[in-house]
């Protein structure tokens, strides 16, 4: 069985839908939650703008524009957690992505 519980130290809300944590991003998300994550970890939705997650698919541009409802919501590619985070994790906009972090 799985883990379901939000990985961000103090949540205790307890959030729709939580979302795993992209393979790419694990460095990055580990600086700005600041707790080990594996692939195993879930950060739920109170820790996205709401912009950042998606819940519609979709392709081609202009009138040949489709879009799809998705059954769970997703998030973009390349969007980090930057809400509802311990306090002693600020300045998240210094945060240069595809860089690697030394702190
Ligand atoms: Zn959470």
């Amino acid at each position: 069985m799985v883990s379901n519980k939000c990985c961000v130290p103090g949540c205790s809300k307890s959030a729709a839908s939580k979302f795993g944590v992209p393979k790419n991003m694990m460095n990055v998300w580990e600086n700005i939650i600041g707790c080990p994550l594996n692939r195993n970890s879930r950060v739920c939705a109170n820790h996205f703008k709401p912009s950042d997650i998606t819940s519609t698919w979709e392709s081609g541009n202009g009138s040949s524009q489709i879009s799809i409802c998705l059954r769970k919501p997703r998030l973009k590619s390349g969007v980090i957690p930057i809400n509802n985070l311990s306090d002693e994790v600020n300045d998240i906009n210094q945060v240069s992505l595809g860089n690697s972090i030394d702190i």
